[in-house]
């Protein structure tokens, strides 16, 4: 029981072709579980989902996927995969009619019965369903945004026997510091402690959450820190494999800012290291840099 519909939760229909991100099932699904977690209701108002699925969208979702109208989305069209209910009809994708009258989502009966009498399965779908979605940089930061506490979902196994994970390649991880001599690729960062490199990780260029391939050529060492702001769009790489800061970034202090000094920087990969494939790189521009290139 509590296996089906953790199966349920995680099995939703979505338009992936051409590796193509389609966040909104379930990072409305994630809303409704961190809204069960605090209330013992899955209830949402469209009024509500509207400003905060709205913002989650604009922050962990596509270039293109901020605002009311791809909210709308999936609170209408998650219908279809018999995992949520609307308090009135609506025609699917518009937000007229939700704006019109009050009207709220929830999950069915027997799914909100089931989660309620097993939490655990509440964690098993949250997790689940950010490790399919997300990159290891952005998940804690998902959770937190649903009101879900991470510590208590990543404790949970993952419901992976339902849908098989593909298995992520240790040895690529040391390849790719290796190739770049365990440094940034974008500040040249480069500390150890007691010798060993720290705070240096090897990052996809296409994620591999969404079919990123752990090859050479879809790798690059990042610092902790401009591996995050990669993967969450504030930087990215032009056709030249220069960075590109975005607009979206914004800071104050010295040391703030020195991210924009990043701005048109060249990879400077070592003889014979292989920089990002080009495929990967506007994979990269078109799913996850958001807002404009700050000017050169
Ligand atoms: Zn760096």
């Amino acid at each position: 029981m509590t296996g089906d519909v953790v199966q349920r939760l995680t099995s939703l229909r979505q338009h992936r072709g051409d590796g193509r991100r389609a966040p909104h099932k379930p990072l409305l699904v994630l809303l409704a579980l961190g809204q069960l977690s605090a209330t013992g209701s899955s209830s949402l108002p469209w009024t509500e989902v509207e400003t905060r699925l709205g913002a989650l969208l604009a922050e962990f979702g596509t270039p293109t996927s901020a605002g009311a109208p791809w909210a709308a989305y999936p609170f209408t069209r998650l219908r279809a995969d018999g995992v949520w209910e609307l308090s009135r009809d609506v025609a699917n994708d518009t937000v007229g009619p939700l704006r019109a009258e009050p009207i709220e989502g929830h999950f069915p009966a027997d799914i909100e019965a089931t989660l309620v009498a097993n939490p655990s399965a509440i964690s098993a779908v949250a997790r689940t369903l950010v490790e399919s979605q997300f990159p290891s940089t952005l998940m804690t930061d998902v959770l937190l945004s649903v009101g879900l506490d991470p510590e208590t979902v990543f404790g949970m196994p993952p419901a992976s026997r339902l849908i098989p994970a593909r298995k992520r390649d240790v040895a690529w991880r040391h390849a790719v510091l290796a190739a770049w001599d365990r440094s940034c690729a974008f500040c040249g960062f480069d500390g150890s402690v007691g010798g060993a490199p720290v705070g240096i990780e090897a990052a996809h260029v296409r994620w591999f959450t969404i079919g990123g391939p752990d090859e050479l050529d879809n790798g690059v060492a990042l610092c902790s820190l401009h591996h995050k702001l990669f993967d969450r769009g504030a930087l990215g790489l032009d056709h030249e494999f220069s960075v590109v800061v975005s607009t979206n970034y914004a800071a104050v202090s010295d040391m703030g800012r020195t991210v924009y000094e990043l701005h048109g920087r060249a990879l400077r990969p070592r003889p014979g290291t292989k920089l990002p494939a080009a495929a990967h790189v506007q994979w990269h521009t078109r799913e996850v840099f958001k807002g404009e290139s700050l000017s050169a």
